[in-house]
């Protein structure tokens, strides 16, 4: 795998800022995108090359449905080859929605009265960590504002709450985290708590939009956020998410600043973020974003298929904000997690709370209401394998979406056997009939593709063992 590095106007130095918003769009403006050129780039992704950007910019220029399939084409392509049919599951648990800085896109806002403010007590998280357990989730991602309340010793010990909490065969094995920023020794201490991911989201890459967007508290200063993850890097915490909110300024812009994110932390540190995330804007109480930059269906797909290519070994997270519909149709595009059974107002989980969504209860519209086993349902029904593994964060394999990309048979001895393994617990463990008839399928579909006979008949034996008590069994 090559990546020919590219020279931008401002050079790649850890924690300072590197974004251009001119040079980004001279890249947009004068990308060539032939025919000829963007099947070149497609071919070069295939190859699993990097994408430089001026390599990203002619396939976000290219235009006729043709190309546009071609490219759609080559990601899921990209995915199939490369990847195979796993798909990782999760969930969101939000702890507290106090926050002191002023979003104009969020429902928790500080200016906003009509929110309804609330932090979960231990006792709650543990209420909602055992209905998520029981629900078969093995990996969450805890959710909060930033505020004062929220300092990284607060998250640590949320941390460790939840990595506590087991009932029955379940736990928790992989808690991520979408918080603000933390310091330094902040950073130190939620990696020493044991998190797995540290998402930060610039939100929008652009410093004028971003300006226009967040008009108070710590979050309005543009570079202090933009830095913050190689803030991370710098403590050692070399698991991070990036993102962008799609929506408040132009989608090609956005995907452009991605991947030269992505560039500075390899220049930086060596390593890309672990998972991107592109979340579009959705319905939040006192909604107040201009519907200029939103981002349709249609161009929503494209970009998810340009990032796949552009960044080929990140994973990349597609959540229920998005429809069923949609999330069935672009999760083909090289998305690589996903999350069931989300429910976003604090303490809804344990309350089993289905009636309609309160907007000042929760972060922002929820257009996915299915339930883990329905989404579990849907992709066994597209023979995709479900997965909950969290093997390499466990066995201290970082960088595994590398590994999965460039080491020959990890996927075939790693990733299919974990994922299998972690599906038969779901299926032995919580499974109606219907859906473990299909899973069991699926199961032995996929043993049946791993050709190795010494790994299929060493995950027949652990199956066996699950099926007589055993758990938590990886490679
Ligand atoms: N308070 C932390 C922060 O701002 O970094 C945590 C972030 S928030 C709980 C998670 C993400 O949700 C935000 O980074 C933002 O991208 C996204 N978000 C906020 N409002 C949204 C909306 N109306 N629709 C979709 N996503 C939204
Ligand atoms: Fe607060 Fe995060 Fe919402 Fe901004 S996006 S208002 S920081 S919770």
């Amino acid at each position: 795998m090559k990546f020919t590095p590219e020279t931008y106007s401002i050079p790649d130095r850890p924690g300072e800022p590197f974004i251009d918003a001119n040079e980004i769009w001279n890249y947009i403006e004068t990308a060539d995108s032939t025919a000829e050129n963007v099947h070149r780039v497609i071919e070069k992704a295939l190859n699993k090359n990097r994408l430089t950007l001026a390599e990203t910019a002619i396939l976000i220029g290219a235009k006729s449905p043709e190309l546009v399939k071609a490219i759609k084409d080559g990601a899921r392509q990209l995915k199939e080859k490369v990847y195979g049919n796993r798909i990782v599951l999760f969930a969101p648990l939000y702890i507290g929605n106090k926050c002191s800085n002023n979003c104009l896109y969020c429902g928790f806002r500080s200016t906003n009265t009509e929110a309804v403010r609330m932090t979960l007590e231990d006792e709650q998280i543990i209420k909602e960590v055992e209905a998520l357990e029981d629900n078969g989730q093995k990996r969450l991602i805890l959710v909060y504002g930033e505020h004062r309340d929220y300092d990284a010793d607060y998250i640590a010990h949320t941390v460790k709450l939840a990595y506590s909490v087991k009932r029955g065969h379940g736990e928790i094995r992989r808690v991520n985290i979408n918080a603000a920023p933390l310091t330094n020794e902040g950073f130190a201490k939620v990696k020493e708590a044991g998190i797995g991911t540290y998402q930060i989201f610039q939100e929008t890459y652009h410093p004028e939009t971003y300006k226009k967007y967040h008009l108070s508290g710590k979050k309005a200063d543009f570079n202090y956020r933009l830095s913050s993850l190689d803030r991370a890097q710098d403590m050692g915490l070399d698991d991070v998410g990036i993102g962008a909110l799609f929506g408040l300024y132009d989608w090609r812009y956005e995907v452009m600043a991605l991947v030269r994110h992505t560039n500075h932390l390899e220049a930086c540190y060596n390593v890309g973020p672990h998972t991107i995330s592109f979340p579009r804007i959705q319905d939040a109480s006192l909604l107040n974003v201009d519907s200029q930059h939103f981002v349709n269906d249609d161009d929503f797909a494209k970009l998810i298929a340009i990032l796949r290519l552009a960044v080929p070994y990140t994973g990349m997270i597609l959540t229920a904000r998005e429809s069923a519909r949609i999330r069935s149709e672009v999760i083909h595009f090289g998305v690589s997690q996903i999350d069931g059974g989300t429910k976003l107002e604090l303490g809804s989980y344990s309350a089993n709370l289905n009636e309609k969504q309160d907007l000042n209860k929760e972060q922002f519209k929820v257009n996915d209401n299915r339930s883990l086993n329905e989404i579990i349902d849907e992709l066994l029904d597209d023979n995709m394998l479900p997965s909950f593994c969290t093997a390499c964060y466990r066995l201290g394999r970082t960088g595994e979406h590398f590994m999965e990309f460039s080491v020959p048979g990890f996927i075939k001895n790693k990733c299919t056997p974990n994922a299998i393994l972690t599906l038969t617990e779901y299926i032995v463990d919580y499974a109606p009939n219907d859906t473990s008839h299909k899973g069991w399928k699926v199961i032995e579909k996929n043993l049946n593709d791993l050709q190795n006979d010494d790994m299929k008949q060493s995950v027949l034996q652990r199956i066996e063992q699950i099926k007589q008590g055993k758990r938590d069994l990886y490679y």
